[in-house]
């Protein structure tokens, strides 16, 4: 007998054709799988966006409450203020760092938003008589020359501020980016300072046959989104209402 093993013509096909996307058609498909994804980002943060600028009187109503609850300050708020500029490009609202090959993401929050729209900077009079708060602008560092678009809160008036300095906007926002960033990688050095500790006592009571750091690592809980604060808020303000 022949030792030649026979392999029918549409096998052959199958495995060339499984051989030939080993490289080219995986990455295409990655990067497919991958757009998809952002594409459903983008549709969700355009849904939030509005729904947080609608109920921005809401908002403003319990600023002090918000900024003062971490709760609620730390909400992820980046698509809520856009900008940037020639030669500095857009202003970064988040960003993502790649520590050990993890993607750690870091946000702007609503808290620190919220101190942002606190500065002259940021604020303009509206005709209605209350303050206007800038959620967009575009200029130039070189000239310092800048246009930016500001809702009041009350009468949802689209107001466009000239000619107020560039660095101003961009470069604070971006501190401000910074700042937060600092605050969770301190948060996170004070978390596992105290998993440590835990652990440390583990060790000390002996019986723990291979007590690990990590597993004694403990978060904030449950995040809270846009969407809860406002839920939270509407229920607030009828509560109070109904005691009125
Ligand atoms: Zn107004």
């Amino acid at each position: 007998m022949s030792g030649t093993i026979r392999e029918s013509f549409v096998n052959f096909c199958k495995r060339q054709q499984a051989g030939l996307l080993l490289v080219g058609e995986i990455q295409k498909q990655e990067q497919k799988d991958q757009e998809a994804l952002l594409d459903a980002q983008e549709k969700r943060f355009e849904r939030k966006y509005n729904l947080f600028y609608e109920n921005l009187d809401l908002i403003m109503r319990h600023k002090d409450e918000i900024i003062a609850t971490p709760r609620y300050a730390n909400i992820d708020a980046h698509y809520l203020l856009e900008g940037g500029g020639c030669y500095v490009g857009r202003l970064a609202t988040s960003r993502q760092i790649n520590i050990a090959g993890t993607l750690i993401t870091f946000n702007l929050k609503l808290g620190t938003l919220l101190k942002i729209w606190e500065t002259g900077q940021f604020r303009i009079a509206c005709r209605c008589g209350d303050t206007a708060v800038i959620r967009r602008f575009v200029g130039t560092p070189l000239s310092g020359g800048s246009v930016a678009s500001a809702i009041c809160p009350k009468c949802k008036a689209e107001i466009h501020v000239k000619n107020r300095s560039f660095g101003k906007y961009h470069f604070f926002a971006a501190g401000k980016l910074n700042e937060d960033i600092e605050m969770v990688v301190k948060n996170l050095i004070a978390k596992w300072t105290i998993a440590e500790t835990e652990q440390q006592k583990k060790v000390a009571e002996g019986n723990w046959r291979d007590p690990k750091i990590a597993s004694d690592l403990a978060g904030d809980g449950e995040i809270c989104n846009l969407e809860t604060l406002l839920q939270e808020l509407w229920q607030k303000e009828l509560e109070e209402a109904i005691k009125a």
